[in-house]
């Protein structure tokens, strides 16, 4: 069993700079994210895109902001369950809470923050027979460790940029890489269509365009797949078949565990983004409000007022001064200290 102070779901934006804010009051904090890394959909959905809204930041890579958020958190250790997603909630008797994961990890905690942002982001699957029984058994929607595809022959579908980049990495792992699309034409950063383009050249990846996967076979686990080019069908030796054709995000499990919801998001107040259980509070995208705008920025304001909120709960009773972290420097969990260079004291003579 997992134990923290803020449970938070979801590993956003929204969720990382919790992590931080709560760290500033001393509370420690566990993240859940369906997907196998953090960051949202800053990371899953456009990670080379420039942002050009977060203050005092003219222009940061969506990957950038990801990486800086995990940094300014890292100091108060912060763990992560990835690639689960939380399915179930149980209140316990004393108002605590446990939430468990689909792979039944759980997580006990007495405040909860759903910063589940759309929701979690479901792979879409293609329509193909039985692909559910060859699900870990060669198909799989993510690559989490591509060292599992070494020396293996790999089929990749899709025409993005996770197809085009994967397909890219994976050149230099697997023994024989094949993307197939349905389409000539790729949707994916300029500079990955044309390295793609380049290992085609070299025979480092096979691409077929404009084809369908049209069939799996293999008895106990993928063997091989059938692509469907021109009206003409052939099979393909394969030891992982990955299709990548995005994400859709659904609210999913959260929808029930008794929150009001509104438009397919949680209904908050606005002075702590509490919902209507207490405990439970909702930031970022996933919560709904008079006047909401679901920004990157909102979502840090939300979540550092909920680790306000969230702090006297844990502290009935207890004084709390807003401190500048200019002024108070910040103590990491991990024992290091930041802090701005004190003013000397010295006589000039
Ligand atoms: C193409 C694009 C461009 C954008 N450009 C901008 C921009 O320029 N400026 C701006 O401010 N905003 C922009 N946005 C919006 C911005 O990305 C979102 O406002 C922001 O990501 C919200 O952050 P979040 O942390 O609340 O949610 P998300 O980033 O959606 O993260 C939520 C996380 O929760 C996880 N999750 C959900 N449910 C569960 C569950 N049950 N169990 C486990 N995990 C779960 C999801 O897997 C996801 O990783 C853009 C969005 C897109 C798609």
């Amino acid at each position: 069993m997992i134990k923290t102070d803020i449970l938070i779901i979801g590993a956003g934006p929204t969720g990382l700079f919790t992590v931080f804010e709560a760290g500033l009051l001393k509370m420690k904090c566990h993240l859940i994210d369906a997907l196998p890394q953090a960051g949202g959909q800053c990371s899953e959905l456009y990670p080379k895109k420039p942002i050009y809204d977060i203050p005092g930041f003219p222009e940061i890579l969506a990957g950038d902001l990801t990486s800086n958020l995990l940094e300014q958190g890292k100091q108060f250790q912060p763990g992560f369950t990835l690639g689960e997603r939380a399915e179930t909630i149980e209140k316990q008797e004393d108002g605590s809470f446990i939430v468990t994961t689909n792979k039944g990890t759980q997580h006990h905690a007495p405040i909860i923050a759903i910063a589940g942002g759309l929701g979690s982001f479901e792979p879409r699957k293609p329509k193909l027979e039985s692909i559910e029984k060859y699900e870990d058994k060669g198909v799989n929607y993510f690559i989490k460790d591509p060292e599992v595809y070494r020396d293996k022959k790999v089929i990749i579908a899709g025409g993005g940029d996770s197809a085009l980049d994967w397909s890219i990495f994976l050149a230099d792992v697997a023994s024989e890489v094949t993307l197939v699309h349905r389409r000539n034409e790729f949707r994916g950063a300029l500079d990955s269509v044309e390295r793609a383009q380049e290992l085609k050249l070299l025979n480092k990846i096979n691409i077929i365009t404009p084809a369908e996967i049209t069939a799996l076979h293999g008895e106990d686990k993928i063997e091989g797949v059938s692509v469907t080019k021109d009206g003409e069908t052939k099979i393909i030796e394969a030891d992982a078949f990955i299709p990548l054709f995005g994400l859709s995000p659904k609210l999913g499990p959260i929808g029930d565990w008794g929150l009001e919801i509104e438009k397919n998001a949680i209904k908050v107040d606005t002075v702590d983004y509490q919902t209507n259980i207490p405990g439970i509070y909702a930031i970022g995208d996933v919560n709904t409000y008079e006047g909401k705008l679901k920004l990157i920025l909102c979502g840090f304001h939300e979540a550092t007022l909920m680790c306000q909120s969230a702090y006297k709960r844990l502290n009935p009773g207890k004084k709390f001064v807003l401190k500048y972290t200019t002024v108070s420097g910040i103590n990491g969990f991990d024992g290091s200290r930041k802090e701005s260079p004190k003013a000397v004291v010295k006589a000039i003579v």
